[in-house]
């Protein structure tokens, strides 16, 4: 049996994978990079790439072809009615996010990550080989055993890496499903819509109606399902009553019939809870780490991020690595999960309050008013966000939310998973104190 040996393999080539290889590759690591798929492959996705993932990208020097860039955004309530959510340029983000079909970005990424002196295995990382103790790598698919000294999961939602490592509590992960579909139509800004699938009870979750290069919109819903997946179906259930929705507040021309794409699929772990992103040797990135928005599913900038702080962790201190990757992690994303993924598991099972929230939200006059808080709070834009009204709001959000959420079994498994604050040298996710040495950036 053929038997290789690397410093680290990154299980997955999404971005968060591509990412951590391709910091670690041009760090000077001997990386393996491994994906069941062959790229380009699809994913399920709204191909919505977020300011703070913009950014990343941005500091990597990694160009992405074809997308098309959006600023604003709608949300529209269950009555129908409208707020329009600005987008502000932050201290650390641009003022826009663009849509980048997923098939695209991905193929871009593993590709910068391959250019970089990445390894490419394709292939299912199968079974775990263990040496003294700790995960050393895995059987392929192929038979081909992959070693290395660090094992960086970046396979997605349901992540191998992270079962085999004994790092997820499947029975405290916050689950959600969501199914996408494109079909030919302009679209002027990316639409939310809050929906209430019978009167006065919303869908655990939203749908949208997001524009794309060449003319291509990409439309679907997620559903929240808390720890139970089996409810995960419904968000494939009621595509077809959304579309129905979506014709009858004129976001879509017609019945896309033919026209659209086959829906595909696809799971989200949000809120970081349940999940411990890394112990010993292991680290878990994107969505193997639960990185999820909880408020709007946004995942992509997270894995960005998380892809290169980990790999930075590796390259800064191989013997504290997992240490300074949770620190910078908990730095980035704690304060703002804790509250997040707390509001999310108590509300989720409320369709009524849900309703009557979205209602208050886009109700005339409220809405208005908060819609630059809203925008900066729920996209996780707080940190490096202009002062202003919209800041305050933020502010303010964040602030009530710590208070109502300061309890409970969420709070509980944030105390035990996190119980010291972070250091301070790990400000924020990819900003981890490098030796002088280390490459960051592309030149
Ligand atoms: C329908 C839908 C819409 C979404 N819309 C948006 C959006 O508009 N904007 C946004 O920011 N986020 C969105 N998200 C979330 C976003 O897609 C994820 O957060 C993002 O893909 C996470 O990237 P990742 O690299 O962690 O994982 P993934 O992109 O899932 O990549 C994981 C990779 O691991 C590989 N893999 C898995 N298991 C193995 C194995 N055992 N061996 C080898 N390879 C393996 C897979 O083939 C895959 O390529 C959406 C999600 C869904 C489902």
């Amino acid at each position: 049996m053929v038997s290789l040996r690397f410093d680290a393999l990154v299980v997955g080539a999404g971005p968060a994978g591509a990412t951590a290889a391709y910091t670690l590759a041009r760090g000077g690591a001997r990386v393996a990079l491994v994906d069941k798929a062959v790229f380009p492959r699809e994913k399920a996705c709204g191909d919505l790439v977020g300011p703070r993932g913009l950014q990343v990208l941005d500091d990597l020097g990694v160009e992405i072809p074809d997308g098309l860039d959006v600023g604003d955004m709608l949300v529209v309530g269950p009555t129908g009615r409208r707020v329009r959510l600005p987008s502000f340029a932050g201290a650390s983000y641009p003022g826009r996010a663009r849509v980048v079909v997923r098939s695209v970005l991905d193929a871009s990424l593993a590709e910068a990550a391959v250019n970089a002196g990445a390894v490419p295995f394709t292939g299912r990382a199968a079974e775990p080989i263990e040496e003294a103790g700790r995960l050393a790598g895995f059987t392929m698919s192929s038979g081909r055993e992959v070693r290395a000294d660090f094992v960086i999961g970046a396979d997605g939602a349901a992540s191998r890496v992270g079962t085999a490592a004994g790092l997820v509590d499947p029975k405290r992960v916050l689950w959600g499903f969501a199914v996408r579909s494109y079909v030919e139509q302009r679209v002027d800004m990316p639409v939310i819509v809050l929906w209430d699938e019978e009167p006065r009870r919303a869908l655990p979750g939203y749908g949208w109606i997001f524009p794309g290069p060449g003319g291509v919109a990409n439309f679907g819903l997620g559903v929240g399902t808390l720890s139970d997946r089996s409810r995960g179906a419904t968000a494939a259930r009621l595509l077809p009553a959304f579309t129905a929705h979506l014709r009858a507040l004129g976001l879509l021309d017609r019945d896309p019939g033919p026209d659209a794409r086959r829906p595909v699929g696809g799971w989200l772990k949000m809120g970081m809870v349940g999940t411990t992103p890394a112990a010993g040797n292991v680290l878990l990135v994107g969505d193997a780490a639960g990185l999820v928005n909880p408020l709007q599913g946004e995942g992509i900038a997270q894995a960005l991020g998380s892809g290169r702080a980990a790999a930075q962790a590796v390259l800064a201190d191989p013997s504290q690595a997992a240490r300074l990757y949770r620190d910078a992690l908990a730095s980035a994303h704690l304060p703002y999960h804790r509250i997040t993924a707390a509001l999310q598991g108590a509300l989720l099972d409320r369709p009524r309050a849900v309703s009557a929230l979205g209602r208050l939200l886009t109700a005339p006059g409220f809405g208005r008013a908060i819609a630059g808080g809203w925008s900066v709070f729920w996209t996780e834009l707080l940190d490096g966000a202009p002062s202003g009204p919209p800041r305050s709001v933020a502010a303010a959000s964040m602030r009530i939310g710590k208070a109502l959420t300061g309890r409970g079994p969420t709070a509980a498994w944030f105390e035990g998973a996190y119980p010291t604050p972070p250091s301070r040298n790990a400000r924020a996710a990819g900003d981890v104190a490098l030796p002088a040495d280390v490459i960051t950036s592309a030149s």
